[in-house]
């Protein structure tokens, strides 16, 4: 089958790679379709700590797929049912695991990170995740190319949760990438009485208007916090969503938010390059309540389908771009060129 390999950082590569096989319960999901995420360019970049040197892997972990044969003793969805893969496939046992945090997992296998995924005509999934509900019934109707939303939504999702946005408040969202619009929508489907959008891009900024930020700001142009300070009666924001990796955005974030604020360090800084100088007086005398959101759960997954099955409408815009599995080196590119908003592969 054909299969686009890691090979190197820099060097992805179209390879006829052999069908997967299940054992022991594992079930071979074909490919309809898989999203492009920031994980995987910077897997291609060869910064995944998952992908060490030297590791050859298919990577894919956003995707939606048709079972090809379900399991004979009935467990997980039948043959051919269509589904989105809940891609974190936790131990179940750890402490983490027995703690409901099942995203931090100590002893965890990823589809697309560990193990072999979707950038390919066919996954293998492991006997371990058919079990514990990873296969998720796509809702009838639903568009495919909607539910391949349903991994990065959900780490969104896990992200607001984290920060209990409640109706009426405001939220800054700092970054209008894919993860930052996805939080634009959401905050809007959740109730947020003012959306903030912090991005450098005007074109960035202009999608972020049209998915319902109710204020952008060029942050090269004018002063970041005085303007959210001046957008919030000179309170600042309830919630805070730092969704872009750099660095001086943290510290900053701190300086956005209202007494009691609430704040997500929900994107990673690249290994190595996490320290960064916090006036810890803010989080003292302001009471902040700083926390981080990483990956997600399977039930994060499964609330994230039912947000996008419940308004499917306003989620399509996202998908920009849709490659064949063939022309997959391209669909990188543009992603990588920051050309695509989402890109999506079809086997
Ligand atoms: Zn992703
Ligand atoms: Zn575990």
């Amino acid at each position: 089958m054909l299969a686009l390999e890691f090979q190197a950082p820099h060097t992805l590569g179209l390879v006829d790679a052999p069908q997967p096989e299940a054992e022991d319960g594992d079930v071979i999901v074909d490919v309809v379709l898989a999203g492009i995420c920031g994980t995987d360019l910077k897997i291609t970049r060869g910064e995944h700590r998952l992908y060490p040197a030297g590791t050859v892997r298919v990577p894919g972990h956003e995707f939606v797929g048709r079972v090809r044969e379900g399991r004979a003793d009935g467990v997980g969805p039948a043959t051919g049912t269509l589904v989105a893969v809940a891609p974190n496939i936790s131990c179940g046992h750890c402490t983490s695991c027995r703690r409901g945090r099942a995203n931090l997992c100590l002893d965890y296998e990823s589809v697309g990170l560990t193990i072999d995924g979707a950038f390919a005509e066919s996954v293998r999934i492991p006997a371990r995740a058919v079990e514990q509900g990873n296969l998720i019934p796509v809702p009838d109707g639903l568009d495919p190319a909607v539910a391949v939303l349903m991994e990065p939504l959900a780490a969104v999702y896990r992200g607001l949760t984290a920060i209990g946005l409640v109706r009426g408040e405001s939220l800054v969202i700092l970054g209008a990438g894919p993860i930052g619009l996805i939080a634009v929508i959401l905050a809007r489907q959740l109730g947020a009485g003012s959306i903030i959008v912090s991005q450098t891009s005007a074109g960035r900024r202009q999608l972020a208007a049209d998915f319902g930020a109710t204020v952008t700001i060029d942050p090269r142009a004018e002063n970041l916090v005085d303007r959210v300070w001046e957008e919030t009666a000179e309170v600042g924001a309830d919630c805070v969503l730092v969704a872009t990796p750099v660095a001086e955005l943290y510290p900053e974030s701190l300086r956005l938010a209202a007494v009691g604020g609430r704040i997500n360090f929900f994107a990673g800084l690249p290994g190595g390059r996490g320290e960064v100088p916090i006036d810890a007086n803010l989080v003292h005398y302001n009471e902040l309540f700083v926390t981080g959101s990483t990956a997600n759960t399977t039930d994060d997954c499964e609330a994230a389908l039912a947000i996008l099955a419940a308004d499917p409408e306003v989620y399509l815009p996202l998908i920009s771009h849709r490659f064949a599995l063939e022309d997959s080196l391209e669909a990188f590119r543009v992603s990588a060129a920051g050309v695509a908003l989402k890109a999506v592969v079809e086997p």
